[in-house]
């Protein structure tokens, strides 16, 4: 029998939508302003400075998103689950997400938990020992890394694939290929990578 392989899965923009966006558009409605329609109205992947340009506003909103839990009701990415469970059936996964949002702020550390609960009600097959909490992700070794973030995967594993979410589009197959880094467009591209 072949050797298990190690998978390790970012979850934002891999497993789940990103939360800022539902989190700054639940914060205008909050406030009586208009909302946002798509992701596709912002240029950078940091939306929360760019909603808010000015600093006071900015941390009326975040204090806004630390008092809610908004990966509560979040639905998967599509094939994501699907994906997960054939995988873990196989192979050992395990989930590499940071979670550290607001260095410096208690009020900030209960993203873990957050995510583990998600976890948990989504995707029971994954044990919540195997959700690690980690932002300096080129620490890790495995065989294969997905994640959204070019950041993530400058790191010592063979088999590295770009999760395409609408702020990394941009990021040429020349860029790409010096990374040794594979763009996956969905759950069907990383499942094809992965076998
Ligand atoms: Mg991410």
């Amino acid at each position: 029998m072949m050797d298990k392989r190690t998978h390790l899965f970012d979850v934002d923009g891999v497993i789940v939508p990103d939360r800022w966006f539902i989190a700054i558009n639940d914060y205008l409605d909050s406030i009586g302003k208009p909302t946002y329609n798509s992701r596709d109205e912002f240029k950078t992947f940091y939306l929360g400075s760019e909603a808010f340009p000015d600093e006071k506003e900015r941390n009326a909103f975040f204090d806004h998103f630390a008092k809610y839990n908004f990966y509560d009701g979040l639905k998967p990415i599509d094939g994501a689950v699907d994906g997960l469970r054939e995988l873990s059936e196989r192979d050992n996964v395990y989930l590499a997400t940071s979670c550290y949002v607001m260095e410096g702020r208690r009020d900030f550390l209960n993203e873990y938990e957050q995510k583990v609960g998600w976890v948990m009600d989504n995707l029971p097959f994954i044990p919540s020992k195997n959700v690690i909490a980690i932002s300096p992700k080129h620490l890790l070794r495995g065989d294969s890394i997905t994640d959204d973030s070019m950041k993530n995967l400058n790191g010592d594993i063979q088999t590295k694939l770009l999760f395409t979410d609408w702020h990394n589009k941009g990021i040429s197959k020349a860029e790409l290929d010096a990374g040794g880094i594979v763009r996956a467009n969905h759950w069907g591209d990383v499942m094809e990578q992965l076998k």
